[in-house]
């Protein structure tokens, strides 16, 4: 028989025919109800039901003292704190102090410590004895081992006379703010257990006549319950119901048994003997799983419950899936397998992990990063585009936001005025900036409200958002929570100190999720596992540092000192995580337990002690079981893509001759074919175009870019002169114009203002860009005849390939940086601001697919020349590669070594021969580009595959 069902048959046993005047406290609401359908299966008579309770309602029932949250208790703290020391500290830098402040607090009140003593500052050891009379000679014995090794008079480093500087202010800041609580007539979780624990002790607790307290299930107390309960005892009113019926009560050193054990020693278990003998060792079959990824946890939840056909449609008391990290919650709900229709959710959910705080962070960024000046406020650019790109701007703004991100991005804009984005979406209020810090909270609130309301209207045609209400109402009512503390303790709080603050409320949040707990997979943490049990358990995250937890919360009270005195200490709480595993054994006729075995993070990839216990213990003998990612390629596409007819349609639509597209085939997508055909695949045939990025420095695109532009607005001035040799010549000496031109182009590329340009990095990337334009344009004075034929035009040509069955004619072309003249020979320039490649060359090299380092520019360069040899007939079209960063070197020259190419001396006839093998080649190529039978394939070549911008959808 189960616990609460044992519970259930003494209590109708004892007092069945007045049940209303019983009062069950429990340790969670969750185990009340269990405990309510116990009691309807006894009879089938209606039953009154007793009055159900958690402890912590328990003792509100006897004060009259309004409990107060952590955060109201953090700002009187610091009212406090100010009366008693002045402004010595700013409420930002108070915060996280007084949340360990509070925490510390709250454990002297609840382990009803003396805090005089426990804060005093004992720097004459001989004082001891004089000060903590009262004590036993053990705690004494801590106390006095830990100052004699502490005593910052012996040895004063900094951080000692530091903890000294703050213990001494602790005693009468626990005064002070008792005081002023209680005046106030609210109380924290301790002060108000403590409260009416010393009224049971002096023997004033008024307890109501007629009514019986029935405490079932605890298992650690703290003295104010011990205090209570013992009172309760004494006056007859109360019965203990202690779930004891476990293995590890036969074995005393067994830290599950710790509390127990003592509990039945101080109270008598009222549950009486169970039907089977007392005991039993657990019977089921166990698993321990290493799962490696936390994904892989969640997802091997829904195999075990359709491998072993769990529906939880039976009984509501069959199957619990336990999270040791609430982390996992999501995803463990996100891969239940269809089969399971009811899921019974009882667990807290960290608001930290939802979407809303995503946005709200950003909100919060964009407000920090909002810049006044000339009566304008702008944001980052960043932070606007996180936050249009936002799932819940989408709500507000529908997919304007998408259309804003573009402009941003090819407008390059950094800081984005924010009267034009209010008026762009009509969302004034989103992009006004509040004045000072308490106004922060009302901007919030006021976002959020639009929110709400767009979750409406949205609905009406979209899946249901009332799990986003629900994050939002909480937040909602969290924000004016602080509102109403700001306002109310008249703090002059800094914008920067209000956005830290909403920060942490929005990260402490834990959004409940409370459903129906009588029905389907009950799907709960740890905590609320208490009192229950179940046929088969699925518990995740059992790992060490997790279960277990290995960071308990901050505290400046020493571990010596705690433990003198009676605070819990990490000693306690893993016996009561162990007593939470292990009871939960006892009914299991199946029980997985899964750990992440991947160390990473703060997750060491150990299971946690009780699986290694479980492990080397005779009782269970689990079975080990690993999960394995299955690493085969499950990529979106495969390494190659056969070439389908529809493919040659589209090429052709763009490239055919007469096409409406009327594009021309570029060498650049000569080489990328060449590089890699899925590249080509994605850019050329599904038309994806490279994801733009915002970009903040000038990188070795948008410098290639300026360097080009700049050249050109600089040559046009000569552009057809037959004097350009001298005109260049004077140009090289003019810094100031060379100077000012690269400014304006950058400028222009960048679309920023000159401020902006010449800050940071901007001003030694300009010096650079002025150093090259200068050594080139000295190069080019050194010719002995110049001419400037085109700058930046375009060239296109025709070719004829076999495509889809037939012979078609094709249109190839680009824009060629330079075409001009010297020494009689027409050069194509293309100016190259990478490193250098200085090969030999081959044609058959530049065209070969299996080739590492293939020379790009060279084929760029020789297919201008191919386009434009029959208008200069007769005479040496060459490539020309300007290296611009080995411009001033002695032994640079622009030509191809390769015969034919290597400058204008070169034999007309070997350039003849090397042009139409280029030719040739240049065809097979189109004509495989176009062919009806060549795949798209990856390059084998992966160095390429790094800054690629598709290299996501190659998975590579
Ligand atoms: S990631 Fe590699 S294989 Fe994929 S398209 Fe880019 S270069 Fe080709």
């Amino acid at each position: 028989m189960d616990f609460l069902d044992r519970v259930a048959y003494r209590l109708r046993e004892r007092y069945g025919d007045e049940m209303e005047k019983q009062t069950v406290v429990l340790p969670s609401r969750r185990a009340g109800l269990w405990l309510t359908r116990s009691l309807a299966r006894l009879t089938d008579k209606p039953l009154w039901s007793p009055s159900l309770l958690t402890v912590s309602e328990l003792f509100r029932t006897f004060t009259g003292l309004l409990p107060a949250d952590s955060d109201t208790q953090i700002f009187e703290l610091y009212n406090v704190f100010r009366k008693l020391f002045g402004e010595e500290m700013s409420f930002d830098d108070f915060w996280p102090w007084g949340e360990v402040i509070i925490n510390d607090f709250n454990d002297i009140d609840l382990y009803m410590a003396d805090a005089g003593k426990l804060y005093s500052n004992i720097s004459d050891l001989k004082e001891i004895d004089a000060v903590f009379g009262g004590l036993t000679d053990e705690q004494v014995e801590i106390i006095r081992g830990f100052w004699k090794s502490f005593n910052p008079s012996t040895s004063a480093s900094e951080a000692r006379l530091r903890f000294c500087s703050v213990w001494q202010k602790m005693a009468p800041l626990y005064t002070a703010f008792r005081e002023s609580m209680k005046a106030k007539g609210m109380a924290g979780d301790g002060m108000l257990c403590r409260e009416v624990a010393e009224k049971a002790l002096s023997g004033q607790l008024q307890v109501p006549e007629g009514r019986r307290w029935h405490i079932v299930g605890l298992n650690a107390l703290n003295n104010c319950e011990k205090t209570l309960f013992r009172y309760l005892k004494q006056m007859g009113v109360a019965e203990f119901y202690w779930d004891d019926d476990h293995f590890f009560m036969d074995d005393t050193e067994h830290k599950a048994s710790l509390f127990i054990r003592e509990n039945r020693r101080i109270f008598g278990n009222a549950v009486g003997k169970p039907d089977t003998s007392l005991h039993d060792p657990p019977g089921g079959l166990w698993q321990i799983i290493d799962a490696p990824t936390d994904t892989s946890q969640a997802r091997m939840v829904a195999q075990l419950l359709e491998d072993e056909e769990i529906t939880g449609e039976d009984d509501p008391t069959s199957t619990a899936v336990i999270l040791a990290d609430e982390k996992l919650l999501m995803p463990v709900l996100g891969s239940l397998p269809p089969s399971v229709e009811d899921v019974n959710v009882t667990m807290g959910h960290p608001f930290r992990l939802t979407s809303l705080y995503s946005f709200l962070k950003q909100l919060m960024a964009l407000i920090r990063s909002a810049r006044k000046s000339d009566g304008y406020i702008s944001f980052r650019s960043d932070d606007v585009l996180s936050l249009l790109r936002h799932q819940y701007f989408r709500l507000l703004a529908g997919t304007e936001g998408d259309i804003v991100v573009r402009e941003i991005i090819k407008a390059n804009m950094i800081r984005v005025n924010a009267s034009v984005l209010g008026e762009r979406f009509g969302l004034k209020q989103l992009f006004t900036v509040p004045e000072g810090g308490p106004e922060i909270p009302e901007h919030l609130v006021a976002v959020m409200e639009n929110l709400e309301e767009a979750t409406f209207t949205a609905e009406t045609d979209g899946p249901s958002l009332s799990v986003d209400r629900e994050y939002l109402r909480m937040a909602i009512h969290s924000t004016v929570r602080l509102a109403n503390l700001i306002r109310s303790y008249s703090l002059d709080i800094k914008p920067d100190t209000c956005l830290r603050l909403l920060d942490r409320v929005f990260r402490k949040m834990i959004v409940p999720f409370s459903g129906e707990p009588l029905r389907g997979i009950q799907v709960m943490g740890v905590l609320e596992t208490r009192a229950l049990e179940f046929r088969n358990i699925i518990f995740l995250s059992l790992n060490e540092g997790i279960f277990p937890r290995m960071s308990y919360d901050n505290t400046y009270i020493p571990y010596n000192i705690r433990r003198a005195f009676g605070l819990p200490t990490v000693n306690e709480h893993e016996s009561i995580y162990s007593y939470y595993f292990f009871r939960l054994l006892r009914k299991p006729a199946r029980g997985w337990f899964l750990y992440n075995s991947t160390s990473g993070g703060l997750n060491t990839g150990e299971m946690s002690r009780y699986l290694v216990r479980m492990s080397y213990s005779p009782l269970f003998t689990p079975r080990h079981r690993t999960v394995h990612i299955n690493v085969g390629r499950s990529r979106l596409m495969a390494e190659s893509l056969s070439r389908e007819q529809e493919h040659n349609m589209i090429l052709l639509s763009r490239y055919g001759k007469n096409s409406e597209a009327n594009k021309f085939l570029s060498p650049s997508a000569v080489n990328t074919w060449l590089n890699c055909r899925m590249r080509f695949y994605y850019r050329y045939v599904c038309g994806m175009p490279e994801e733009e990025m915002l970009e903040k420095e000038i990188d070795q695109r948008r410098f290639g870019n300026i360097m080009h532009e700049a050249l050109r607005r600089l040559y046009s001035t000569v552009k057809g002169s037959a004097d350009a040799v001298k005109e260049v010549s004077k140009m090289a000496g003019e810094r100031e114009q060379i100077r000012e031109t690269i400014i304006a182009t950058a400028m222009d590329e960048m679309h920023w203002d000159r401020p902006e340009l010449l800050s940071g990095k901007g001003v030694i990337i300009i010096d650079v860009l002025e150093r090259y334009a200068r050594e080139l344009l000295l190069y080019d004075s050194r010719h002995s005849d110049l001419r400037l034929l085109h700058l930046e035009e375009d060239f296109t040509g025709t070719f004829t390939v076999a495509s889809a069955g037939a012979r078609t004619e094709v249109m190839v072309g680009g824009r060629a940086d330079r075409i001009d003249m010297t020494d009689g020979a027409v050069r194509v320039v293309d100016y190259k601001t990478g490193a250098p490649k200085r090969d030999a060359i081959t044609i058959e090299g530049l065209f070969d697919e299996e080739k590492d380092k293939r020379n790009d520019a060279v084929l760029q360069a020789l297919f201008y020349c191919a386009l434009i040899r029959q208008i200069h007939r007769g005479r040496l079209v060459l490539p020309t590669i300007y290296w611009i960063q080995q411009l001033s070197s002695a032994d640079f020259t622009p030509y191809t070594r390769a015969p034919g190419l290597e400058g204008p001396e070169a034999l007309y006839e070997e350039w003849k021969t090397i042009m139409s093998d280029f030719q040739m080649h240049l065809e097979l190529t189109l004509n495989k580009i176009f062919a009806d039978n060549e795949d798209f394939t990856m390059t084998s070549f992966r160095r390429r595959c790094a800054c690629c911008p598709y290299r996501t959808l190659c998975r590579r």
